[in-house]
C-alpha cells in the first residue's frame, strides 16, 4: 500500500522552521513581550508592504478582522450588506456581528466568485430611497451600505467591475481576503497588477493555521490605506482605547498576540515561494486532468494569478469518489457542503432552496483535492489516477439515477 496523501500538511513546514520559531518564543519569554511591542509592529509593517497597503492592523482572527473592517467603514445596525453565500460562514457572521443583515448575490459559474453582473442587476432592482439616494435591500428593506466580495479558494473576485459598481451605488467596498494572501488581479482601470487586500476601503485576512499564511493558533489582520480606518481599527481591537484606560468608544478584545505576530513574520518571508509552489502544483493537476473526462478543473481568467488556497474540482458522484479516495488513503474536503443562505443558523433570513441556483449547484459536486506547497508530482499523479479509476468504474446508470 502506498503512503497516505494528506489533504494538507502542516507538520513538515513547521519542522523546517522550528529553530527560527523557537527563537521567537524564547525572545518573547525573556522580555515578557506578549502583547503589542516591536514583534507586532514589525510584522504589521512587513505584511502591509507585501500586500501593497499603507497599513496593516493585526487582530485576533479573520472573523474579527472582517467585523472590525465593516464597523470602521461605517456599517451599523439597521444596514444591509451584500455578499455571497458561497463562502465560509464567517463572512456572513461578521456582517451580523456588526449589527447589519447580509443579502446574498449570485456567483459566477466559472470562478465561483461574486458575479458583477448579478451584483449590478440586484442593486438596480432594489427600491431607491429618494431621501438618501440609497438602495434598500430587496429582502430586508434596509439601506445597503457596503459590499463584501470574497476571494474564494485563493482567486480574486472581478474587482474592477465590483469597484465600479460600489462607486456607482455609493457602497463601501470591503474585501474578504481570508483565503487569498498574495493573490493578484490585473486591473484594466489602473493598468497594473493589484494584490488582494489593496483594493477595498479595508480588507480582512485570516492566519488560521491552514491558510496560505498561517499562525500557530488563531490570528488575523486588516489591511487598509485609509488612515482613519486604521486608527479606528487599532482602537476597536483594544477596548476602544488609544491610550490605556481612556476609552473613546466601546470596543473589543481583538488583538494579535506578539508571539503569533513573530511567528507570522518568520513565515511571511517564505510566502511568495510557497504560493509559487502551490501555483506549480495547480498547473500540474491541470495538465494531468486534461485526459480525464468529466472532471471540471479550476478556471483562472487571464487577469488573475490565484494562490490556490484550495484546489477544487467538480465531478459527478462526488460522495462516492470522496469515500473511495479516503479508502485509498487520500484526504479531501468539501468547501462548502451547505451554502450560507441555507444554513440553519441563517434560517431567519427566509432564503429557500432555489433562491441562488448557481451557488446551490456547487454543493453536490465540488471536491477539494490535496493541495499544499510541498505536494509532489508523484503524489498528484496518484490522486489523479485514483480519481480517473473511480470515475471510470462508476456505472453510467448510477450517475443517471442520482442526477
Ligand atoms: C478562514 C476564513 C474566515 C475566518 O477566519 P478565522 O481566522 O477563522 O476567523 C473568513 N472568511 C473566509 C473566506 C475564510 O476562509
Amino acid at each position: 500500500m502506498n503512503d497516505p496523501i494528506p489533504f494538507l500538511d502542516l507538520v513538515s513546514p513547521h519542522r523546517e522552521l522550528e529553530p527560527e520559531l523557537m527563537a521567537i518564543m524564547q525572545s518573547a519569554l525573556r522580555s515578557a513581550g506578549f502583547i503589542g511591542g516591536s514583534m507586532l509592529q514589525e510584522f504589521e509593517r512587513n505584511f502591509a508592504e507585501f500586500i501593497g497597503a499603507a497599513e496593516c492592523i493585526g487582530v485576533s482572527n479573520g472573523t474579527d478582522a472582517l467585523r472590525f473592517a465593516l464597523i470602521a467603514a461605517g456599517v451599523k445596525p439597521g444596514d444591509a450588506v451584500l455578499t455571497v453565500a458561497n463562502s465560509f460562514i464567517a463572512t456572513a457572521e461578521a456582517i451580523t456581528q456588526a449589527g447589519a443583515v447580509p443579502e446574498f448575490i449570485e456567483v459566477d459559474e466559472d470562478t465561483y466568485n461574486m458575479c458583477p453582473h448579478s451584483l449590478r442587476t440586484y442593486l438596480e432592482e432594489c427600491p431607491l430611497d429618494v431621501d438618501t439616494g440609497m438602495r434598500l435591500g430587496r429582502r430586508t428593506g434596509m439601506p445597503i451600505t457596503a459590499v463584501l466580495p470574497v476571494h474564494l479558494f485563493g482567486q480574486m473576485a472581478d474587482m474592477d467591475a465590483i469597484e465600479e459598481i460600489a462607486q456607482d451605488f455609493h457602497l463601501e467596498l470591503i474585501e474578504d481576503a481570508c483565503q487569498a494572501h498574495g493573490a493578484e488581479y490585473f486591473s484594466e482601470r489602473q493598468n497594473r497588477w493589484r494584490k488582494a487586500g489593496s483594493i477595498g476601503r479595508a480588507a480582512a485576512f485570516s492566519f488560521y493555521p491552514g491558510k496560505n499564511l498561517g499562525a500557530c493558533g488563531d490570528a488575523g489582520a486588516v489591511t487598509t490605506s485609509d488612515p482613519r480606518i486604521a486608527r479606528d481599527i487599532r482602537r476597536l481591537r483594544d477596548h476602544g482605547s488609544a491610550t490605556k484606560y481612556y476609552h473613546e468608544v466601546i470596543g473589543f478584545n481583538g488583538r494579535l498576540d506578539s508571539i503569533q505576530a513573530g511567528f507570522l513574520d518568520v513565515k511571511l518571508k517564505h510566502l511568495p515561494r510557497w504560493n509559487e509552489m502551490r501555483r506549480s502544483a495547480a498547473a500540474r493537476y491541470q495538465a494531468m486532468f486534461e485526459t480525464v473526462r468529466g472532471v471540471i478543473t479550476p478556471f483562472e481568467p487571464v487577469q488573475s494569478k490565484a494562490v490556490y488556497h484550495l484546489y477544487v474540482v467538480r465531478l459527478s458522484e462526488r460522495n462516492v469518489v470522496q469515500e473511495r479516495l479516503a479508502a485509498a488513503g487520500i484526504g479531501t474536503g468539501i468547501h462548502y457542503p451547505v451554502p450560507i443562505h441555507l444554513q440553519k443558523a441563517y434560517a431567519e433570513l427566509g432564503y429557500r432552496k432555489g433562491d441562488l441556483p448557481i451557488t446551490e449547484s456547487f454543493a453536490s459536486d465540488i471536491l477539494s483535492l490535496p493541495m499544499f506547497p510541498e505536494i509532489s508530482a508523484r503524489q498528484q499523479q496518484r490522486v489523479v489516477e485514483r480519481v480517473a479509476e473511480i470515475t471510470e468504474c462508476i456505472p453510467r446508470s448510477d450517475i443517471a439515477a442520482n442526477a
